[in-house]
């Protein structure tokens, strides 16, 4: 049973810091916390799986959604991306917190939406870190490489309304960081529910 309201965490950082390795980390380490799966257009990369990684959806469908079942959608990298609205809910109903692991331009508009939603940033340790993550993770040509690099700083200058900034340089490290901040954020006042009034 807990004692806190659930909340969003939103969780962005340039392509390559490794949103979705640390991500991928915290879940079996937290059994309140839900990942909300996003639809896009981008096609399927690597070993990703439909429904798994992302709902892989048609830009025509994409554009059905965009209106009506989506919390936030941005345009990143030529691709569209959004967040459904009924899994978000239907968990913080639930009473599980969710992750987010959007764009800055849908963690502002998520943050719009819900004032109470957490904000966190990660950041690599260096621009020279961020391209070798990305060129060994395998899975982009230069041309794509080139472009999220070049995305990098812009997104990092968007951040400024973000609460948190976690530096991933070792996983189990930035793992360390997001743990106390869910931890902290759990325990504000203004998310108490337990059994004592407070004044
Ligand atoms: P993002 O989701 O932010 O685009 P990924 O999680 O896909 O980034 O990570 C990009 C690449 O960097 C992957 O190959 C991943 O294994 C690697 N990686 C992530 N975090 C670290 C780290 N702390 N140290 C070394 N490599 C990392
Ligand atoms: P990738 O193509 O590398 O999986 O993701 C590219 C970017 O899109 C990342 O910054 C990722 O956080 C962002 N992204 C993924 N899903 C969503 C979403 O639902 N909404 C928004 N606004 N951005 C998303």
């Amino acid at each position: 049973m807990r004692t806190s309201k659930p909340f969003l965490l939103v969780v962005s950082g340039p392509s390559g810091a490794g949103k979705t390795t640390v991500i991928a980390g915290l879940l079996p380490l937290d059994p309140l916390l839900k990942r909300s799966i996003s639809m896009t257009t981008r096609p399927p990369r690597g070993r990703e799986k439909d429904e798994v990684d992302y709902f892989f959806t048609a830009p025509v469908d994409f554009e059905k959604h965009k209106s009506e079942n989506l919390i936030e959608w941005a345009e990143v990298h030529g691709f569209l991306y959004g967040t459904p609205r009924s899994f978000v809910l239907e968990q913080l109903a639930a009473g599980f917190d969710v992750v987010l692991e959007i764009d800055v331009q849908g963690g502002l508009q998520v943050k719009k939406l819900f004032p109470e939603a957490a904000l966190v940033f990660i950041l690599p340790p260096s621009l020279e870190v961020l391209e070798s993550r990305i060129r060994g993770r395998g899975t982009d040509t230069d041309d794509v490489i080139r472009q999220r690099l070049e995305n990098a700083q812009a997104e990092i200058e968007a951040a400024g309304a973000y609460e948190y900034m976690v530096i991933n340089d070792q996983v189990e490290r930035a793992l360390d960081r997001l743990t106390a901040i869910i931890e902290a954020e759990r325990c504000r006042r203004s998310r108490y529910t337990g059994e004592f009034e407070l004044t």
